[in-house]
């Protein structure tokens, strides 16, 4: 058997990161198991779906290296076959026209709450004949769900789950005005594409018991289904925006890799020992349904930022540069342009290691793209005493002569100076520091003048001395 996966969000907001998890869960078990894994647009509910929302899907899932086999399927294009598929089950009298108005049903619940009972369609027109409704009168089609035993599922990841019939009511599979019903959709569009596992987030369990109605009715073999645990916050709730991001494009701002977050993302719900670090290739490699665990995962923010790190300091120099500049054009007063570039690739290496994430990255760099007079920081005011100041003039006719102005001659020089006034190599370095960077802290100092190259230094070095 070919493995066919989908992934079927519904564009009506951000990429949630449960979701994108689970695309991305979908995505390393058919890669595991050669299979082809899909794409499908739920938009049926046309009020809510938008354009916009479509493009934030293509957008996210494309940035965290998650590509669909086939083209994507939007499922509003399908309501032909989703009608077509109800009025088989109508015809092989598994299904049945509702002609209960919205106030007929509303009543029906209201008794049913009243009585202590759930809130379920009491099957009014299951046995009724259609020809006792008013001529011409609005219909829906409801399944006909199974009214004794029990349902019985094994959950790739939830082990034997079951349901008693009793539980599941006859629900509606075409609306009056034609349209599909979700469950009925989503089952009739997993068979129609081949899906062989569904794997999902486990707040769509009960769907799953309602959907098993629908393929039983069909005579279609059921897939696997796998129903992952959610993501909740860290106090463990389900996550959501008070916890802080919780969309792939927030993340993606807040400067995360996408290669961080696929990693967080997939450590989060499964695990192989004591590994955190995995490239893709290991991923696919090593992941499997059954190592997925059953209990909903906690975010860690400090680890996310903690993966981000080890895999900004793995990066290549170009990208992060490129990304940088990107980001230098959203901060007022910093340049951007082709020497300035120059300045941040050349110290990448070095920036790479002191960073978090790309806006800790792009914060760091920021001062190489900076036009004198340099803004200072409170702790780089205070070290560019008066005597500090006189310091770095004579420091500056020193540092004008060095050539080739590499970071060895660099350091060979601010040794030579420090040695020559009796100085600690620190306490010419620290002032220096500051006037060139206008904060405390940055790269080691001879990479940073050398990025800076000698006339920015010296003019910079002019400016406070
Ligand atoms: N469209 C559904 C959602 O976004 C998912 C359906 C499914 O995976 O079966 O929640």
């Amino acid at each position: 058997m070919t493995i066919r996966t989908r992934f079927a969000p519904s564009p009506t907001g951000l990429l949630h990161i449960g979701n994108a998890r689970a695309a991305l869960f979908n995505f390393l078990f058919t890669r595991h198991h050669g299979g082809k894994f899909l794409l499908r647009i739920e938009d049926t509910d046309r009020e809510r779906s938008t354009q916009e929302a479509i493009e934030v899907i293509f957008a996210g899932l494309k940035w965290m290296g998650i590509t669909p086999d086939e083209e994507p399927v939007f499922q509003s294009s399908r309501e032909v076959r989703h009608r077509e598929v109800a009025f088989e089950l109508l015809e092989k009298g598994l299904a049945y026209k509702c002609f209960c108005t919205p106030e007929e049903l509303k009543t029906m619940r209201e008794n049913a709450l009243k009585e202590g009972k759930p809130p379920r369609y009491n099957g009014l027109w299951r046995d009724r004949d259609p020809s006792e409704a008013p001529a011409g009168a609005p219909y829906a089609i409801r399944i006909k769900a199974p009214r004794e035993g029990e349902t019985n599922l094994t959950d790739l990841v939830q082990g034997k789950v079951r349901v008693a019939n009793a539980e599941l009511d006859d629900m509606i599979i075409l609306r009056s005005d034609g349209t599909p019903t979700y469950q009925h959709a989503v089952v009739v569009d997993d068979h129609d594409m081949g899906i062989t596992h569904v794997l999902r987030g486990d707040d769509h369990l009960t769907n799953t018991f309602r959907q098993t109605m629908i393929y039983s009715a069909m005579g279609w073999d059921l897939p696997h289904f796998g129903h992952l645990p959610l993501i909740h916050g860290p106090d463990g709730a389900k996550l959501s925006k008070r916890h802080g991001a919780s969309s792939v494009i927030e993340f993606r701002e807040m400067g995360y890799l996408p290669e961080a977050l696929c990693n967080y993302l997939l450590r989060l719900g499964w695990g192989h020992g004591d590994v955190e670090i995995l490239s893709r290739d290991e991923q696919i490699r090593l992941f499997d349904i059954d190592g997925v665990g059953r209990s909903a995962s906690r975010m860690d923010y400090a680890k996310l930022e903690h993966v981000n790190a080890v895999w900004l300091r793995q990066a290549d120099n170009i990208r992060l540069t490129d990304d940088v500049m990107e980001r230098f054009k959203n901060i007022e007063g910093v340049q951007v342009d082709e020497m300035i570039r120059t300045r941040v690739q050349t110290l990448m290496p070095e920036l790479k290691e002191r960073a978090r994430t790309l806006v800790e990255l792009t914060d760091n760099a920021a001062f190489l793209g900076r036009h004198i007079p340099l803004p200072f920081t409170p702790k780089a005011e205070k070290l560019l005493t008066p005597e500090a100041r006189a310091m770095l003039r004579d420091l500056a006719r020193d540092l004008a002569i060095v050539s080739p102005f590499t970071p060895e001659a660099i350091d060979t020089a601010l040794r030579r100076f420090a040695e020559n006034h009796a100085y600690k190599l620190g306490q010419v370095a620290q002032p220096l520091r500051a006037a060139v960077t206008g904060s405390h802290s940055s790269p080691g100092i001879d990479s940073t003048l050398h990025a800076l190259g000698r006339d920015e230094t010296l003019a910079r070095l002019g400016a406070v001395a």
